[in-house]
């Protein structure tokens, strides 16, 4: 190797074919993957894959990018979990769309960062764009703003930051924060991130299809005007993470404003209802919010990570705004520079907005709308199937594309072997890596779950996967019952 070899790995003009050939070669062998992948996992263990992982040198390097990718084919994509599988069920992770992934490839190429005009021009322009448009489909308000950040997490901190900001009590100890049982733990962990007392998020049970109870929020706003202290925000989630159970959206934002409080719309799970051509519907009153987080990467189709928080007023985000001499001076303001850092909890950002763009341009809102669509009616068709399936419990009928439900032996009352025999049927499903479920708890009991965001997807996988988890908790109960005799 000549000195100068490092250098032959910079992208710039000299090393334009070497780029080609690496991200074509890179391609090819992603694309070869996902057209002969057999399930949408391997099964591995932790134990059985680091040895792999732990013999690399990487005091060593290999010089060579297909050498490289060659490795990574046992490093990581041969027992990678794999979304594009119609039968990986599990988390809010959705199948990418192509126009997205190629905005991906762009925008690491290219490698703009977000944070000021001067580091990415039509970047910037083309990220205020999109943020206009989704405040646009909200209905938001002409004095509408707001910015991409990494997730739904950011997203929600941001936006409870802008809240206490516009909070007129001083004392941090008498804030409160209502959200309902359902809600995302990323509220309370914001709370803490800002400074909260521990009791500060208040949690508002739910009725029997996992809705926020309006009456219950009433009269906890009513106690917390009682007992003298302040309602920072009340917090509604348009689509629960486990249930995609939509709160009632205009009745909570009546009391919010009866209370004079900030209202901040969860919508990182239902925000593909903005696309929807049948269910927009369900999102009415999120207009009404201060604030709302989408997170196109959950049901957008898109890439991790893309996501926004947007805002009713732009000028609550003068709470995220600090001037540094080096990047985006105090007189850029003046001077009307249109730099996206004044708005953001980051500083050096991705150009993430890209893969919503190309999307729209290539697919069209109504695509990504159709596909949203799809896992949705997926979902109420998997629903048909528990409800009449004796074999199982199911606990809501869904709103937007999540099942909750636990396998109930016909001979069996311990609910806690019950627990353990869908305990086991998750963990055996995924190591045989057949199909991959998630797992939560509903009225103090485990329960598994399936997050439907693959289009591709039938009634038909739904099917055979319940047929695969009865088998594995029947072995269970099976092998259970030779262990007590
Ligand atoms: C997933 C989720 C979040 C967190 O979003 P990330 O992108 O994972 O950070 C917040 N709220 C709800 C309702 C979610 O489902």
């Amino acid at each position: 190797m000549s000195l100068l070899a490092p250098r032959a790995h910079l992208l710039n003009g000299l090393n334009a074919e070497a780029y080609r050939r690496c991200i074509a070669e890179g391609a090819d062998r992603v694309a070869a993957r996902i057209a002969g992948v057999q399930g949408p996992f391997t099964g591995i263990t932790p134990e059985r894959l680091a040895p792999t992982i732990d013999a690399v040198d990487l005091d060593r390097p290999l010089h060579d990018p297909s050498a490289a990718l060659d490795e990574l084919e046992e490093t990581y994509l041969r027992d990678a979990v794999y979304f594009h599988h119609p039968r990986y069920l599990a988390h809010l992770n959705c199948p990418v769309v192509i126009p997205a992934v190629l905005g991906e490839a762009v925008l690491s190429a290219v490698n703009s960062s977000l944070d000021t005009w001067d580091q990415s021009a039509g970047a910037t322009l083309i990220e205020r764009r999109l943020i206009d448009w989704t405040a646009q489909r909200i209905g938001l308000g002409p004095a509408a703003d707001g910015v991409f950040t990494s997730g739904g997490t950011q997203s929600n901190l941001e936006a409870l930051l802008l809240a206490r900001e516009e909070c007129k009590t001083e004392d941090p100890a008498k804030l409160r924060v209502f959200a309902s049982e359902c809600s995302h733990f990323s509220v309370q962990k914001s709370a803490k991130l800002l400074g909260l007392p521990a009791d500060s998020v208040v949690s508002v049970p739910c009725d029997r299809n996992k809705r926020m109870l309006t009456v219950a929020l009433a009269h906890e706003l009513e106690k917390c005007a009682r007992d003298g202290l302040t309602p920072m925000a009340v917090v509604a989630t348009a689509g629960t993470t486990d249930f995609g159970s939509i709160d009632p959206l205009p009745e909570i934002a009546e009391l919010a404003g009866l209370h004079d409080t900030w209202l901040h719309v969860d919508a990182a799970y239902g925000c593909g209802l903005l696309v929807s051509l049948k269910n927009r519907p369900l999102l009415d009153g999120i207009e009404r919010a201060d604030s709302v987080t989408v997170d196109y990467h959950k049901s957008f189709f898109q890439p991790v990570s893309s996501s926004a928080v947007l805002v009713r007023d732009r000028e609550t985000l003068r709470h995220a705004t600090y001037h540094a001499d080096y990047l985006n001076p105090r007189r850029t303001v003046a001077e009307r520079i249109p730099n996206q850092v004044d708005k953001s909890l980051q500083t050096t950002r991705r150009f993430d907005a890209l893969k919503l763009w190309m999307t729209l341009r290539v697919l069209g809102a109504d695509g990504i709308g159709e596909l949203f669509d799809e896992v949705c009616e997926l979902a109420a068709d998997g629903w048909r199937l528990l409800a009449l399936d004796p074999r199982f419990d199911v606990v809501v009928e869904p709103q937007l594309s999540t099942l909750v439900f636990r396998y109930i032996p016909q001979s069996i009352a311990d609910p806690a072997e019950i627990d353990r025999a869908n305990l086991h049927a998750r963990k055996a499903l995924f190591a045989s890596g057949d199909a991959i479920v998630a797992g939560t708890k509903a009225g103090g009991r485990h329960y598994l779950k399936f997050t439907l965001l693959n289009p591709e997807t039938t009634t038909a996988d739904i099917a055979a996967v319940l047929d695969l988890i009865a088998g594995h908790a029947e072995q269970y109960l099976g092998d259970s019952l030779v262990r007590a005799s």
